[in-house]
């Protein structure tokens, strides 16, 4: 049999698909396009509600393939993974994508070793080759100075996560479900290779992870030009009074300025928000790969040459103490 289809690892947690297997799925429908193959979705997990398959088939997938099993009712990297492998040598995907999630980042490298193929981690372009067909997967190397493209031109399948939030979420279409597009096939793996030399125990919330930047809409972010720690919050006023969220650059969270959950960047989070207002950011290409994704750039510094303003919609050379307080003002007066 040969290698065919674009795979992507759908992500089901507590009876709901995560938002990110929907991001992959756009990613997934190019690759597929461009192959001229199927988008298919893998789903683990225990006691699956259909109507989250059929989410995928609306949103794009020709076929999902479902493994319902209690040992995969939570995320555990053995089980998961042997459930994945058991999948690749049965029905041979040419692409498996999956999320730079938690999930994604544990069970890809060690899917990867198992079935004997390479995998590129946090990319950020994923094209086929017209000529070889082979995947094109892009991410930023060596301390984000450069943009690496990477294959995996003799192994199959060719494997990579995606940062989410890179991409949007493949919209849904209603019309595709009622014209019965798409299948879902359950998969019987054997129980014998659901095992696990590992136990779930119980699930302790990280307190310092309160903060959900990458599902803000608005975030008013700073950087080393806020000079200090208190300064923030002048950028929390404005993000109070937009209904948003406080980002930061590595330079001031490693001031200790913000919590590292709040961290923009290469070595952060990506986000994907409306509005991102840059109060005195340079715009490091390491902070760029995390907020280049963000639909309105409004960018604030004193230094006109700041590369900021390279990728800003609105850029305003000034000193962000004289500029945040006026329009902090203007806006109370308007709302
Ligand atoms: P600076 O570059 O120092 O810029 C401060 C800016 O503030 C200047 O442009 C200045 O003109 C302006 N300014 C000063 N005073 C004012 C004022 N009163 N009003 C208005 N503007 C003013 N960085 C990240 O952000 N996220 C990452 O995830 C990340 N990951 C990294 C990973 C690696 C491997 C490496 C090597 C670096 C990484 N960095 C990351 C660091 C990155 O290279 C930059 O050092 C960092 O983004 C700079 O932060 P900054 O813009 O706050 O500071």
């Amino acid at each position: 049999m040969d290698w065919t289809d674009i795979w992507t690892l759908a992500e089901y947690q507590q009876g709901k698909l995560r938002p990110v297997s929907f991001e992959l799925l756009t990613r997934g429908r190019a690759l597929a396009d461009a192959r001229g193959c199927r988008l298919c979705s893998v789903v683990l997990g225990d006691d699956i509600a259909e109507t989250e398959l059929r989410e995928l088939l609306a949103r794009g997938a020709d076929c999902v393939y479902a493994v319902d099993h209690p040992a995969l009712a939570r995320f555990l990297v053995e089980p998961y993974a042997k459930a994945l492998r058991y999948l690749i040598e049965t029905y041979q995907p040419e692409v498996l994508i999956a999320a730079a999630t938690t999930t994604g980042r544990t069970v890809m490298p060690y899917l990867s070793m198992q079935v004997h193929t390479g995998l590129t981690a946090d990319c950020t372009g994923l094209e086929i080759d017209p000529e070889t067909g082979n995947l094109l997967q892009t991410r930023p190397a060596i301390g984000g100075n450069i943009m690496a493209t990477i294959k995996t031109p003799t192994a199959r399948p060719q494997m990579a996560t995606v940062r989410p939030k890179s991409t949007p979420p493949a919209p849904r279409d209603e019309a595709r479900l009622k014209a019965g597009a798409g299948e879902i096939v359950y998969v019987d793996v054997p129980t014998v290779l659901l095992t696990a030399r590992m136990r779930y125990e119980r699930f302790i919330p990280d307190e310092t992870q309160e903060v959900m930047i990458e599902d803000a809409e608005v975030i008013v972010a700073g950087g080393r030009g806020m000079k200090r720690a208190e300064n923030f919050q002048l950028l929390a006023d404005l993000a109070n009074v937009l209904g948003g969220s406080v980002g930061a650059t590595r330079a001031a969270v490693d001031r200790g300025w913000q919590a590292y959950p709040r961290q923009i960047g290469l070595s952060g989070k990506t986000i994907a928000s409306n509005l991102y207002i840059a109060c005195g950011i340079s715009g490091a290409i390491q902070h760029l790969a995390g907020m280049q994704t963000a639909e309105h750039i409004i960018a604030i510094n004193t230094d006109p040459d700041a590369p900021i303003f390279q990728v800003a919609d609105l850029g305003i050379v000034g000193d962000v103490f004289e500029i945040l307080p006026a329009v902090l003002e203007k806006l109370k007066e308007a709302l």
